[in-house]
């Protein structure tokens, strides 16, 4: 496939992890002004230091997109009551992506059950990814009446036992198909490159989320190599191995005309000025994406 035409400007989104070193809530939104960025994806603990409502407001004053609420999920628990915590905050989360007219929230699924010092309490991946399904199904009763769309993000499978249980794009399509099955939106994924990059099947199951009204979000960034943490060493646009044209290009013939986030969380960027950041990032997402 040919690379499609730079990416249109007005798409670009800023996850708010990428600067959660440099600035406040209130400081991303005025920079996202300043920097002419029309999206915001807001973190919950970066929007309760804030409060929410005055964020809310700040958000809607700026006209910004708020293009997903990061986020949900974590469904499982070594007990019920561990259970019934993450229905619980799960609603809560939904509550305050509807409070901040966000597009979807985000769910990073949990991995193994995880004992009181956070250690994982079971080797069990089968029965984590069933908590995982029925907490899922759980939500979306909640959700889609309220008219939230939630968001599967695979994660890498570096990831599945301590985050998300979760991995390719074919098993969050799977979960679509069988928890809301002809009902995307209300159900769909998130791509994120750092996560799918590798996937041999990328292509076609981009294709067949698509098909479905499934693609929610698309989260970018760059694979460094080496990749020095796999938490905190994503690159920007450009630094890596990612065919990032190549994968809007699928995104964009599967009818994805949602927006482009940039989330990059990364020790080496938390220490560069913000508005050197946003710059960086403006200027890669033209040229690099
Ligand atoms: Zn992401």
């Amino acid at each position: 496939m040919k690379p499609p035409s730079p990416p249109d400007p007005s798409l670009l989104s800023l996850n708010t992890a990428t600067v959660r070193a440099q600035w406040t809530m209130p400081q991303i939104v005025d920079a996202l002004v300043r920097h002419g960025i029309r999206g915001i994806a807001p973190w919950r603990d970066q929007v309760a230091q804030a409060g929410l409502m005055d964020t809310a407001r700040r958000i809607r004053d700026a006209g910004l997109a708020v293009t997903c609420y990061c986020r949900g999920g974590m469904f499982t628990a070594t007990d019920a009551a561990g259970l019934r915590a993450a229905r619980d905050d799960n609603r809560r989360a939904v509550d305050e992506a509807l409070a901040l007219g966000a597009r979807c929230l985000v769910l990073v699924v949990g991995g193994l059950p995880k004992d009181s010092k956070g250690a994982p309490a079971s080797r069990d991946l089968g029965g984590a990814r069933g908590m995982v399904r029925d907490g899922i199904g759980a939500l979306l009763d909640y959700a889609k009446p309220a008219g939230m769309p939630l968001a599967i993000e695979p994660l890498h499978p570096m990831f599945a036992a301590d985050r998300a249980c979760v991995n390719t794009l074919a098993q969050a399509n799977d979960l679509c198909d069988e928890l809301a099955p002809g009902e995307g939106p209300a159900l769909g994924v998130i791509v994120d490159v750092y996560h799918v990059w590798w996937d041999p099947c990328l292509e076609r199951e981009i294709a067949r989320a698509g098909a479905a009204q499934r693609l929610l979000d698309y989260h970018l960034c760059d694979w460094l190599v080496p990749t020095k943490d796999m938490l905190n060493d994503r690159g920007m646009m450009g630094d890596g191995v990612i065919e990032l044209a190549r994968i809007r290009g699928w995104m964009e013939a599967a009818g994805y005309r949602g927006a482009h986030e940039v989330e990059i969380f990364s020790e080496r960027w938390w220490k560069v000025p913000g508005d050197d950041v946003l710059a960086t990032c403006k200027a890669r997402y033209a040229g690099a994406c």
